[in-house]
C-alpha cells in the first residue's frame, strides 16, 4: 500500500472502519463543533461506562488498552447515539476501526437504547457532573474469568479466582535491567526462586508511576507458575480490588471465607498500597492477614509509589511490618535504560526503528516508560498502518499530543546562562559578535541545545544570540553533532548540559 507521505494526503486516508456510516460523512470534528446535550441519568450512565471501558480493558489487555483507548472520554448522549472523544485524529481513525463494533456493541449490551457510537476528535468533556461521576465510578468487579482470560493454560487453582491474572509479557527475561531498576530487579528475582525467606519478607518495591512495580510483580508469579507453582498458590492483585473483594464479601457475609481463601496462599501480592490510604478498614483486614501469612512462613509482596517510611496515612503498625524484610527502590531511568528499553521493544515487536528516533524519545519521555512504551507502540502502528518507515518527521507528526505535554518549556534565556555557568563564560559573549573559539564553541552548543531542546524556529534562535543569521544557527548545529560524534568528552558535555535543563 502507498498512501503518500504529505500531511494533506495522510489527511484523506479515509477511516477503515465503521461504527456509525453516516459520520464519516461529516468530515472532520473538532471539540467546538461537538455539540454536547445535557445528560440525562449521568450516575447510570457513568456507570455503564466504566463497565464498558473494564470490559474492554480486560478484553484487549492492558498494554494494547492502555496504548489507544485510555484515553476515551465519554462526551455525550443525544438518544439512541453515544459520542466519545480521543485526543488526537490519529488515534480516533485507530480506534475506530479497530475497536468501533466492539465498543458498539458493549454498549448495546449495556445500553440496549443505544444504536450507534460517535468517535470524535475533542477534549474531555468540561461539564462537572458527568466529569466527576465518571471519575468517582467505582471499577466494576472485574468479569468472571472467561476463555480468553491471561492465565489461560495455567492450571486451576485455588487462587484463580482470588487473583487477577497476570499479564504473560510481563516476565524477567522482558524487563530490561539497569542501574536505576537492578537492586529491585534482583530482590524480585530472588523472591521468585526462594518465596518466603526471611530476609526477603515482605519485599516491599516502590518508586515512581510506570518505572516497573507491576511488572516485576507479575514476573515473580510467573516464574513461580513456571518452575510449577503446585505446592505454591500465588494470589496477585492491587490494593484497590482487595478492597473491593473485601467490601463484597461483608456485604455479601462471606467474610470468613474470603479471610480463609487468602491465608491459603503461599504467595500474596498487592499491588499500588498507597491505594489503602484512608480506607481504615481494609488496612486492618489487610495488616491481620499480612500477619498470618508472615508467620505461616509464606511470601508477602507490596508495591508502593513511596517508601514504608514516607507513606504517611498508613497505621504505623502496618508501615513498621511492611519495612522488616526488604525495600527495594525503582530509580527513575536514566536514558540509557530508556534505550535499552526502547530497543529490547522494537526487537520484541520485529520492527526495525532507527537511533535517531529511539534518541529523541529517550530524551523527550523521560518519566515513565510505560508512556514510552505506549509511544513505540503507537510509531509502530503508524507505520504498518500506513506503510510508512518511522522517521523523526513521522515521529513527531504522530506522537505530536504526548510530545506537547512533554515539552519542558526550556527557555533560550535558561540555556545561555547555563551553558555560559558550565564553560566559564560571561554571559553576554552569547550574544557579542566575539569569535574567539573559546567563546564561539560554547556559543554554538548553546544554539544546538536551544534547537534541540525547544520548539523555536532556526531564524527565531539566531535573533536572541545577538542577531544571527539563521544559517550561523545551522552550522552551529551541524558543528556540534559533529563533534559529538568525534569526540566522546565532547558529547558527554553536551549530554550532560542537557540533562541539567531538562530535569
Ligand atoms: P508501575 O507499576 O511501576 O507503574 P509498570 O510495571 O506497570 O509500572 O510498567 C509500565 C510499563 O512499562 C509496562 O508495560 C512495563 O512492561 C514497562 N516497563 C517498565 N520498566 C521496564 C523495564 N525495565 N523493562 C521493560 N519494560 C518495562
Ligand atoms: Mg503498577
Amino acid at each position: 500500500m502507498s498512501s503518500g507521505s504529505t500531511q494533506t494526503n495522510r489527511e484523506k486516508v479515509s477511516p477503515l472502519g465503521t461504527v456509525d456510516t453516516d459520520l464519516h460523512r461529516r468530515g472532520d470534528e473538532t471539540s467546538a463543533e461537538v455539540k454536547l446535550p445535557p445528560i440525562a441519568g449521568e450516575p447510570q450512565l457513568a456507570a455503564q461506562w466504566a463497565r464498558i471501558r473494564g470490559r474492554l480493558q480486560s478484553d484487549v489487555g492492558d498494554v494494547e488498552y492502555r496504548s489507544w483507548l485510555k484515553q476515551m472520554t465519554l462526551a455525550g448522549i443525544d438518544g439512541e447515539e453515544v459520542t466519545v472523544h480521543l485526543p488526537s485524529r490519529f488515534l480516533r481513525d485507530w480506534v475506530r476501526s479497530h475497536y468501533g463494533e466492539k465498543i458498539c456493541t458493549l454498549w448495546q449490551e449495556e445500553n440496549p437504547a443505544i444504536r450507534r457510537v460517535e468517535i470524535r476528535v475533542g477534549a474531555a468533556r468540561p461539564q462537572a457532573g458527568l466529569a466527576e461521576s465518571l471519575a468517582a465510578a467505582p471499577m466494576p468487579m472485574p468479569p468472571p474469568p472467561s476463555a480468553s482470560t491471561r492465565l489461560g493454560a495455567a492450571p486451576h487453582r485455588a487462587s484463580d479466582e482470588l487473583s487477577a491474572p497476570l499479564d504473560p509479557r510481563f516476565t524477567f527475561d522482558s524487563f530490561v535491567v539497569g542501574k536505576p531498576n537492578e537492586f529491585a530487579y534482583a530482590c524480585a528475582r530472588r523472591v521468585a526462586e526462594h518465596p518466603g525467606s526471611k530476609e526477603f519478607n515482605p519485599l516491599f518495591l516502590y518508586g515512581g508511576v510506570g518505572l516497573g512495580k507491576t511488572h516485576l510483580m507479575h514476573a515473580v508469579g510467573l516464574e513461580l507458575t513456571r518452575r510449577g507453582a503446585a505446592h505454591s498458590t500465588v494470589a496477585y492483585m492491587s490494593a484497590e480490588k482487595f478492597m473491593y473483594r473485601f467490601i463484597a464479601a461483608i456485604r455479601s457475609q462471606q467474610t470468613i471465607e474470603f479471610k480463609d481463601h487468602l491465608r491459603s496462599v503461599d504467595v500474596l501480592m498487592i499491588d499500588d498500597l498507597q491505594f489503602l490510604i484512608g480506607k481504615d478498614n481494609t488496612q486492618e483486614e489487610f495488616f491481620h492477614t499480612f500477619n498470618a501469612l508472615v508467620d505461616a512462613g509464606k511470601q508477602i509482596v507490596v508495591s508502593a509509589d513511596k517508601s514504608p517510611s514516607d507513606l504517611s496515612g498508613l497505621e504505623d503498625r502496618l508501615r513498621t511490618r511492611l519495612g522488616c524484610g526488604m525495600v527495594a527502590d525503582l530509580h527513575a531511568t536514566t536514558f540509557e535504560l530508556r534505550i535499552s528499553i526502547l530497543e529490547a521493544k522494537a526487537a520484541r515487536a520485529g520492527q526495525s526503528v532507527p537511533s535517531r528516533v529511539m534518541e529523541f524519545l529517550a530524551h523527550k519521555i523521560t518519566t515513565n516508560v510505560r508512556e514510552l512504551e505506549g509511544s513505540l507502540n503507537r510509531l509502530i502502528a503508524h507505520a504498518n498502518l500506513f506503510n510508512r518507515p518511522i522517521t523523526l518527521e513521522t515521529t513527531q507528526e504522530v506522537l505530536h499530543d504526548i510530545l506537547k505535554a512533554h515539552d519542558k518549556r526550556v527557555t533560550i534565556d535558561e540555556i545561555q546562562r547555563r551553558v555560559a555557568e558550565h564553560y566559564n563564560m560571561r554571559i553576554g559573549d552569547m550574544v557579542s559578535a566575539r569569535r574567539a573559539r573559546s567563546v564561539a564553541r560554547p556559543r554554538q552548543v548553546a544554539m544546538y541545545l536551544a534547537k534541540q531542546l525547544t520548539s523555536r524556529s532556526l531564524p527565531e534562535i539566531g535573533k536572541k544570540f545577538g542577531n544571527r543569521d539563521h544559517t550561523t544557527v545551522m552550522h552551529a548545529c551541524t558543528r556540534v553533532s559533529e563533534l559529538m560524534t568525534s569526540d566522546s568528552a565532547f558529547a558527554e558535555d553536551v549530554d550532560l548540559l542537557r540533562k541539567m535543563l531538562e530535569s
